[in-house]
């Protein structure tokens, strides 16, 4: 086994700072607008990046406000004003919404309290008017500092000191409505928020047989409305972008009732606040309520979740986006020249990318523009690929044909779950259903994994129930004959695996045995699902979400246990086998000290460091330390070794706890990405099967080449096939991990964020690319 384990390119981020110092600038950070979970993280990440790059670093409290106000409301911050803030949601500098600033007046004042703290930088996190706001604030900078030179509030020569102000944006805000972003700060902890109430609605729903209309925010972007409805399969949803076609009442009481019929207890409606119907008047959640009541005459009642939806602790996913997004905001302010436009930091699919800021805003008031104008076809495709792409997936698996009117294609598709369980899994066998239902093929579901495909235990599948199928670790090589003997008796015509790297192997044999065995001569695709997210073929597998929230919570948690105690450093071991994802990502969200991995090989004088490094930490106001450590990281460094070591050498300035989070991460309710990305990814993969069996309709094809076994997975922007056997050379079997895995490049950035000096292995940037996809 020949795998590089030091994977990812070493020394660009240092090269990179290197040249970008940030010796004798001042960068001011400021939130303004409405509050969002994440916006901490980001002014944690451009508090400590600013310094380690060598500026000063200036909180301005209360938005706009505390600029035009100056005094105490801008103030030098330090690297322990941002500890322990990362959990925390909302803003510890406050918000606020500031009329003075839209003043040239306003921003006279504001522009003279910046000048006389030396302040050129500006990092602005907010939405789309906060963003507006600093745009114009920077271009009218010389233009009033050569007013305050005049009015003599400064003095003449720092009219060309301070001659331009560079602006970043970063946006904060719950309803992912600014384009040229996938995802906004905030949005995915506020799915968190919304699919948490609607777990616990369906509970007491279906004990009264209850229909209940869910009014989520929103006021002109249905992002959550709908990304809340795919997620729990809502009977219906309304949104400003796509309202409903005339005569909607009637067709949302037929399907309400045509669910009861199928002897479903409860229904769910989901209601943006700002949706309105195609004559641009409001849908209202009380609008909804009264229709179903009068025409249905069901037990209905209203939910409005309001500010709930902003509060709570930060998701995994928004604090490593805003922790990206803020380091990468401090490298665009260092590289701005005065020639460079003002430039919000987004995500663009896989990527962290920088985009001129006033396209953006520019493209989010078109979408608006195309609303007020009722061209809600123009409105969805400005919203972008992801948006267009979850509505679209929402309307195939809502809309239910009768069987008689879809076409039927008699072929069989069967559904397997291989491997440890993983949470998302059931989203991605109803979807799979649901979609193979609709395309005409008869859907097989097989239980108990390969052993239970041996044994013959397979049922027909049905689309209206989440179905558990038990997930088994056997691998089929020493069932060939029987599973081939089951494809032929079942007349399996296509086969879908959900699970990971066993599943992964499962299907190389599958394949390999296409020679000896016919039956394997159909299209067979495996969608990756696994905590551990070391699947060859794919950035993400369905499950690692959820473990990594539950790994982050479970961090806070540990370290909140120690409040009010002495120092106190804990060791975390987590799963993942050889892959250190789980370790690295909970790392960067949980903001840990260190995390010791396997891919990234560690000896006696990194431990000796890191010690050594807390100690000093702990000399400070600093109180807890945080150490993950992954599972096989190392043979000999075991969990226990490193709880000693720390134990034995920080005595007389903390102590030492240790926890095994065990089998916690394979539990839980699937997080609402899970159950997105699991329900898109195999619907894409049931269009695949069906795309294939269409075009061998017929001709009793076998399907023989490479292309016809493939693992779908995410790369970067882009979803795609990959035939599994061009993946073994991308596979490093041993350890069961992926010779290349996009997460390394993160490395270095939790150690800038934990306080390690810059000579400390800084191994790459990272923050140019990113994080996790929504367009699949
Ligand atoms: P949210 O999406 O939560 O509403 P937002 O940033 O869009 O956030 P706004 O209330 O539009 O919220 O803007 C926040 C603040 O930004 C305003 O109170 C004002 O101080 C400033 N601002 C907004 N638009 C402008 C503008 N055109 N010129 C100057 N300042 C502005």
């Amino acid at each position: 086994m020949d795998a590089d384990h030091s994977q990812g390119p070493k020394g660009s981020l240092r090269k990179l700072l290197e040249h970008l110092s940030g010796a004798g600038k001042a960068i001011g950070v400021l939130t303004s607008g409405g509050d969002a979970q994440g916006m901490n993280a980001a002014v944690r990440a451009v508090v400590r990046m600013g310094i380690y790059v060598g500026a000063k670093v200036y909180f301005i409290y209360e938005g706009y406000q505390g600029m035009v106000d100056g005094g105490s409301n801008i103030v030098e911050a330090d690297w322990e004003s941002v500890s322990s803030i990362l959990q925390v949601g909302g803003t510890i500098i406050g918000s606020a919404r500031c009329q003075a600033f839209r003043t040239r007046d306003g921003r006279l004042k504001a522009a003279c309290n910046l000048v006389q703290r030396g302040i050129t930088n500006l990092c602005v996190i907010g939405g789309d008017g906060s963003l507006t706001g600093a745009n114009l604030f920077r271009k009218e900078w010389s233009g009033l500092l050569e007013e305050l030179a005049k009015n003599g509030q400064i003095e003449k020569e720092a009219v060309q000191r301070y001659a331009h102000l560079n602006v970043v944006g970063m946006v904060g805000s719950i309803d992912n409505d600014f384009c040229g972003t996938d995802m906004t700060i905030g949005t995915d902890s506020a799915l968190h928020r919304i699919i948490e109430v609607v777990d616990a609605i369906m509970t007491t729903a279906q004990s009264h047989q209850r229909t209940f209309v869910l009014e989520v925010m929103g006021r002109h972007c249905g992002y959550l409305a709908l990304v809340s409805a795919l997620a729990c399969g809502a009977d219906w949803v309304f949104l400003p972008e796509s309202p409903p076609e005339e005569g909607w009442e009637e067709q949302m009481c037929v399907k309400l009732s045509e669910n009861r019929a199928r002897k479903k207890r409860l229904n769910i409606i989901i209601v943006a606040e700002g949706a309105i119907d195609t004559q641009n008047k409001p849908i209202t959640s009380e609008k909804i309520k009264d229709l179903v009541v009068t025409q249905l005459g069901y037990d209905t009642r209203v939910t409005i979740l309001g500010h709930v939806q902003r509060g709570g602790t930060p998701s995994a996913f928004d604090r490593i986006l805003a922790s990206r997004m803020g380091v990468e905001a401090v490298i665009a302010l260092l590289e701005a020249t005065p020639d460079t436009p003002a430039c919000v930091v987004s995500l663009s699919g896989n990527h962290a990318v920088r985009l001129p800021l006033m396209e953006c805003v520019q493209m989010t008031q078109d979408v608006q523009k195309a609303m007020d104008e009722r061209r809600f076809q123009d409105a969805v495709q400005l919203r972008g690929k992801s948006f267009e792409g979850n509505l679209n997936t929402y309307k195939r698996l809502a809309i239910k044909l009768p069987d008689d009117q879809i076409p039927k294609t008699n072929c069989n598709v069967a559904v397997i779950n291989v491997g440890a369980p993983a949470a998302g899994m059931n989203a991605a066998v109803r979807s799979a259903v649901r979609m193979g239902i609709a395309d005409g093929h008869r859907m097989l579901a097989i239980y108990d994994g390969f052993d239970g495909f041996a044994k013959g235990q397979v049922k027909l599948g049905v689309s209206d129930i989440i179905l558990n199928l038990a997930v088994f670790s056997v691998l089929p090589g020493k069932y060939l004959e029987e599973i081939a003997t089951q494809m032929r008796m079942h007349s399996i015509n296509a086969l879908l695996i959900i699970g990971g790297f066993e599943a992964y192997l499962g299907l190389l044999e599958l394949s390999a045995a296409r020679e000896k065995h016919e039956e394997f001569c159909v299209p067979m695709v495996m969608v990756p699902a696994t905590v551990s997210n070391n699947v060859p073929g794919s950035d993400f597998s369905i499950g690692a979400d959820t473990a990594l929230n539950t790994i982050t919570d479970t961090c806070d948690r540990i370290k909140q246990s120690a409040s009010g105690t002495k120092r106190r450093v804990f060791i975390i071991e987590t799963m993942g086998g050889y892959c250190g994802y789980l370790a690295n990502m909970g790392g960067l969200a949980a903001g840990a000290d260190a995390a010791y991995i396997f891919e990234e090989p560690f000896d006696i004088r990194d431990l000796q460091s890191n010690v050594e490094h807390l100690t000093e930490k702990m000399k400070t106001t600093i109180q807890r330390g945080l150490v993950l450590r992954n599972e096989s990281c190392s043979e000999n460094y075991t969990t226990d070794f490193i709880y000693q070591l720390y134990s034995e050498e920080g005595k007389g300035v903390f102590d030492c706890r240790k926890n095994v989070l065990g089998h916690m991460q394979q539990g839980g309710a699937p997080s609402p990405f899970d159950r997105n990305f699991g329900t898109k990814i195999s619907a894409r993969a049931m269009e695949w099967i069906t795309a294939k069996l269409k075009a061998a309709r017929g001709r009793g094809k076998k399907f023989t080449t490479d292309d016809s076994v493939c693992v779908l997975g995410i790369s970067k922007r882009n979803v795609i096939f990959q035939p599994v056997a061009e993946l073994k050379k991308e596979t490093d079997f041993e350890h069961r991990i992926p010779k290349e895995q996009w997460w390394l490049k993160l490395r270095p950035l939790m150690k800038i964020l934990a306080k390690y000096k810059a000579s400390y292995d800084v191994s790459d940037s990272g923050q140019l690319e990113h994080v996790q996809p929504w367009s699949v």
